[in-house]
Formats: C-alpha cells, structure tokens, sequence
C-alpha cells in the first residue's frame, strides 16, 4: 500500500489553514518564515521555493533571502543575527549545503534556537536527544506524522534505519527508539547490510544512492520509506528500487512520499515556534 505524503501533506494543510487564519484574526499577522539561500545550487533552489510556497498556501507568510555564493562568514553571521532579533520573523531556515568556505555548524548554531525551524541547532538537538522538547528536524518528524497519518504503530518492531547523518538518518532512528521500535542504525561501514535490512519490520533508507536497496534485501510484508532523492536525466528516483513495493505492506513513493512530508513538517515546527514566542 501507498503512503501517500502528496495527499496527507495536503490534508494537513487543510486543517493548518485553520488555524492560521485564527492566528491571524487574534494578532493581526501570521507566523514568517524567512529563508536563506547561499549561491545557486539549483535543488537547493527548488527546495526553497517550494518552502515558501507552502507557507503562502497555509497562510503564512515567507521571504528567501538569495546571498552570493562570495559572501563572507561573518556577513552570514550578522544577517543571521539580525534576522534573530526581529520580532516579525518566527523561524529561520539556512539551505544547505553552504559554499566550501563557510564553516557550515556555525552559521547552522547562530540561528537562535527559538527561531530554528528546522531543529539543526545543537540544542534542539539536545532537547530532542534527551527527550526534553526541541525542535526535530522536519524529514524525521515528517515520517513520524506520515506513520501516524496511516495509524502504523512502531511499538515493538525492529526498524531498520541506513544512513546516519544528522539531518535524517541519526534523528529518525532516535525517534522510532521513543516510540518503542528495536532500532538498528546502518551506514557506510556496515557489513553484510542486507543480513540487517531483511530482519526489518521498517526500513528507513536515507543514503542518496538510486537501487541502492533491492527487493532480495527486504523481508516480505515490511514497511519501507525512502527517504533518498537522486536526480538522473530530469527525473527523481529514490533509494529503493521500484520493484520493492510489489513486496513491501507499505511504501513510500519517490517523489510523492516523504518530501511533502518534510514540508508539512517544517510548517508545524515553524507553527509550534510561533506559539512558544508568543505564548499561545
Ligand atoms: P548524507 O550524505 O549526509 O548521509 C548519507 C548516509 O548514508 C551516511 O550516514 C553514510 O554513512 C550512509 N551511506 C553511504 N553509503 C552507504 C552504503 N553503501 N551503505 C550504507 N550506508 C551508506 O545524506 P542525507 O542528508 O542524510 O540525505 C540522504 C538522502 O536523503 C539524499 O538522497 C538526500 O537528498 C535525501 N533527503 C531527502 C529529503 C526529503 O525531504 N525527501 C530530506 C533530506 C535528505
């Protein structure tokens, strides 16, 4: 069966809608988001402006700020710094990647974490790490409310999760452990990969590497989300081989499963920031 994150992102829009628009009666503006975008990767272009186009389409409001690829680390600094004391922008989001000559971890921990959408900073991920609040990144929060979307309980299970960076593959094994899945976390220098793959209930597949994982690899009846996007000859084709879903109880399609996802969750992380700042 499809998980369908074009649809739920779009359901959950519906209702996020709502309550903008209550936001908005009660204090005159909607939550802002502002965006930063550092040269000209194209993806990374794609990427925000499809960000900001999901704000517009809930009501909320949004603005890239485009930076020359040239632009200095300590220019990026201050804008980031100007950005945290404005009181009309709510959550601030750096693209990644950033251009070789900026010291990427810095410029991500600058944002202040009461405006960090995208829950990069060292402590949101501390909070989110010890259980203590925080913001989680939007691709694994994403495929938490995807599971929750379609009532897939992971109490139990043995989640299988390949890749462990800290935007996806870390966080998203860390969040299955909270809701009680076995977890086993898989990466470049694993061993006999699909000895661990074939034993998942779940399989969780970020690496960005196209086929990567075929249906030999994956037990009958598993739910897979691919997590992967790899661009070939204008089209997106994701981590996990087509002919896995005719195996598979549930999958996510590529595009169409988690990268809605992923927006819809950086909308409810921008929402919650709104709501702690202003305390409602
Ligand atoms: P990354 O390059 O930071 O991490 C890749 C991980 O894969 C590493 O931990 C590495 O150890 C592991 N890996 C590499 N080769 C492997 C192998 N042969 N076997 C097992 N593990 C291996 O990438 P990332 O930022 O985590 O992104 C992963 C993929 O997910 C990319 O394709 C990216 O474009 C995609 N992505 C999609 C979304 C979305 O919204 N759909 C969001 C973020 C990332």
């Amino acid at each position: 069966m499809l998980l369908d994150g074009k649809n739920s992102a779009k359901e959950y829009e519906d209702s996020l809608r709502l309550k903008i628009d209550k936001i908005k009666e009660k204090s005159g503006r909607a939550p802002h988001l502002t965006v930063i975008m550092v040269g000209n990767n194209e993806a990374s272009k794609t990427y925000v402006s499809s960000k900001k186009k999901a704000c517009l389409r809930v009501g909320m409001t949004s603005d890239i700020k485009y930076l020359d690829e040239s632009i200095k680390e300590d220019e990026l600094i201050a804008l980031i710094e100007s950005l945290n004391k404005n009181d009309d922008i709510d959550g601030i989001l750096v693209q990644l990647p950033l251009p070789k000559h900026i010291n990427e971890s810095l410029v991500v921990n600058t944002v202040d974490p009461l405006k960090d959408v995208d829950g990069l900073t060292i402590l949101n991920a501390g909070k989110v790490f010890t259980k203590t609040g925080g913001v989680a990144p939007a691709t694994p929060k994403g495929i938490m409310m995807l599971l929750e979307k379609y009532n897939i309980n992971v109490c139990g299970m043995h989640a299988v999760v390949v890749g462990r960076s800290n935007l996806v593959g870390l966080p998203i094994a860390k969040l299955l452990n909270d809701s009680d899945a076995t977890v086993t976390l898989c990466h470049r220098q694993t061993r006999h990969l699909s000895t661990f793959t074939k034993s998942a209930d779940l399989l969780v597949v970020a690496v960005g590497k196209k086929d990567m994982i075929t249906k030999d690899m994956v037990k009958p009846g598993a739910i897979v989300i691919d997590v992967g996007i790899n661009r070939m000859d204008g089209k997106l084709y994701g981590d996990v081989s087509s002919e896995v879903s005719s195996i598979a109880s549930y999958f996510t399609p590529v595009p169409g499963g988690v990268g809605p996802m992923t927006i819809n969750a950086l909308l409810h992380n921008l929402l919650e920031l709104y709501e702690v700042r202003h305390d409602c």
